[in-house]
């Protein structure tokens, strides 16, 4: 297994946020297997040794469930330089080409990096191998996944039950979208002559912004944009029934 999806608790949101706890599971993202698992409560005194609390966070923490604050009093909490030394032992063990993935490109990984930083070890992973999970998210989305429809287990903001789920959620989304059918015609082979006729005769201004609402938020499209799905769904639909009537 290449594929190590990555959790962290944390007291903030920039890459000085004082970690809390670590999740961490080795998973196929084709099969969505689940192998080794890794998770780590931090000791508040060494969380905050090491990062800056934003006050936003611990704010929210005082939101969520009494089992999910329960990592607060973890009688098996560690020092965050132990914690980041046995994951680095399971990442080693492993492969050097781990693929570790976060939620979001700039949050798990980059606080995990910085606190490698702060307590002197080094990053156990290539930098070029960093995935993040919102945008294959985004990306099986936009054909049609829905990433609520993959069931949660355990406790929401427990590391490593976030870390599992986020495992499932990412080979979801890798089978959805490996499962899709080729474009008939990429965005550029559309003649854009073609797309503004389109978007005339259906009383469209090419420059209108069309929004839709995703899991994720708001998704904002021209209606260019819009013109030319709308056209290349024609024409797969039509290269399908010439198919289909040739046989
Ligand atoms: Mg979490």
């Amino acid at each position: 297994m290449h594929d190590l999806s990555i959790d962290l608790e944390t007291l903030g949101t920039r890459p000085n946020a004082p970690i809390v706890a670590i999740g961490a599971v080795m998973f196929d993202r084709e099969t969505g297997e689940i192998g080794d698992e890794f998770y780590a409560p931090i000791k508040l005194s060494s969380a905050l040794q090491h990062g800056t609390v934003c006050p936003h966070s611990l704010k929210w923490w005082f939101t969520q469930s009494e089992k999910a604050q329960a990592v607060f009093i973890s009688p098996d909490a560690m020092e965050l330089r132990d914690a980041l030394l046995e994951l680095s032992t399971l990442i080693v063990r492993h492969s050097e080409t781990i693929r570790p993935w976060g939620n979001g490109s700039t949050f798990d990984i980059s606080i995990l990096e910085h606190a490698y930083d702060v307590v002197g070890l080094e990053v156990p992973w290539l930098f070029w191998n960093v995935r993040d999970m919102r945008t294959i998210v985004d990306a099986a989305g936009a054909i049609g996944l829905d990433r609520d429809s993959i069931p949660f287990a355990g406790t929401e903001h427990n590391a490593l039950d976030d870390a599992r789920h986020q495992a499932r959620v990412i080979a979801a989304c890798w089978k959805e979208l490996a499962a899709s059918p080729p474009t008939v015609m990429s965005s550029t082979s559309l003649n854009s002559a073609l797309v503004l006729k389109y978007c005339e005769l259906t009383n469209r201004d090419p420059m209108g912004i069309q929004a839709v609402s995703s899991s994720e938020g708001w998704i904002e499209s021209t209606f260019y944009q819009v013109a030319e799905r709308e056209l290349q769904a024609m024409f797969a639909a039509q290269a399908a029934l010439a198919l289909t009537s040739k046989t």
